[in-house]
């Protein structure tokens, strides 16, 4: 096996152009399709994945069902001083900056924690082969401080937008960021569209009855948006952070040793890339298989906008 996955067959910056189309039944990227999720998936798998870092929980915009939980989150800033001792773990696997695609700086909503142009030198000293990305929604760009823009035009650094149907002009914000020497592009698979954004919520299911492995192959993060965590590397963001749920509605998500490999512990870079492609026992929370895809927008912080509705809950083999 190669040391690393292979890159994008459909080119840079189109993987996400791609999941939308087969994420439809009639390719439009508006319709719901089931039978496509696999595809999807699999997409996914031919990529590299990302290292995603909430650097904070919380955001501006409280977008239902983020699968980061950040509108039901309890306000949190990651110390730079933590981060940088879970880097230097990571940075002990050799080639492990050039397995990821890039690690993603985010949230909640990156741009709220006063210490984020820290976070980017600190990646860069410790994983200089790293490619960093600072994912944003973007509103707070224009108010940014001088030591961010700073930190971004270190090499190897770009910017994610991902867009949502807010009223904000992403293509003038764009040129603004890009005049200012950044690497920058919008999208993410997400569109500033009110016909076109739309969210896939997947139900969390309390009693874990799903059957883990359809639910990983019906999934669009696993393992391929993992999530470093207190020490830990998760092959999903929403696995990773099923704490948030757990304080904010008193359910009792449990996380098993085989949900994630500690830092300290992973041998190599091909160790992480078979950790990434193989279902994890919290997979049997999500219920993949009834994911629907719901317009964007504000959350109203319910927990039928994560967790399974009455209506919802089934046998998984009837
Ligand atoms: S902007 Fe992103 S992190 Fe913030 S609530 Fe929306 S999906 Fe979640
Ligand atoms: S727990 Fe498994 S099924 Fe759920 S989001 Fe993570 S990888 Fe996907």
């Amino acid at each position: 096996m190669d040391a690393a996955p292979s890159a994008n067959p459909f080119g840079e910056g189109s993987a996400g152009n791609w999941r939308r189309f087969v994420a439809s039944s009639d390719g439009s990227g508006n319709a719901p399709a089931e039978a496509s999720a696999f595809a999807v998936h699999m997409l996914n798998m031919l990529c590299p994945p990302t290292l995603d870092v909430d650097i904070v929980s919380h955001c501006n915009l409280n977008c239902a069902a983020c699968c980061h939980f950040s509108p039901i989150a309890e306000p949190s800033f990651l110390s730079p001083q933590d981060y940088a001792r879970d880097l230097e773990l990571l940075a002990r696997v050799e080639d492990v900056g050039k397995f990821f695609a890039a690690i993603c700086l985010m949230g909640g909503e990156p741009l709220l924690h006063p210490e984020l142009p820290a976070f980017i030198r600190i990646t860069h000293e410790l994983l200089p082969d790293a490619r960093v990305r600072v994912v944003t929604n973007g509103t707070l760009l224009d108010s940014a401080s001088d030591s961010f823009w700073e930190a971004m035009l270190e090499p190897n650094t770009d910017m994610l937008i991902t867009p949502y149907p807010i009223g904000l002009d992403y293509e003038a914000l764009e040129e603004r960021v890009r005049a200012r020497g950044v690497d920058v592009s919008v999208g993410g698979g997400l569109s500033a569209s009110e016909e076109e954004n739309y969210f896939l919520r997947t139900p969390l299911d309390e009693t874990g009855s799903q059957d883990a492995t359809e639910s990983f192959v019906a999934c669009p993060l696993g393992g391929h948006t993992m999530q470093l965590l207190d020490g830990k590397i998760y092959p999903c963001n929403r696995g990773a952070l099923l704490d948030i749920v757990n304080e904010r509605f008193g359910t009792s998500f449990a996380h098993e040793e085989g949900d994630y490999l500690a830092l300290g512990e992973i041998g190599s870079v091909e160790e992480l890339d078979s950790f990434r492609r193989t279902p994890r026992p919290m997979c049997r929370y999500c219920a993949s298989s009834i994911a629907e895809r719901i317009p964007w927008h504000r959350s109203s912080c319910d927990a039928e906008e994560w967790l399974m509705r009455p209506d919802e809950r089934f046998h998984p083999s009837a």
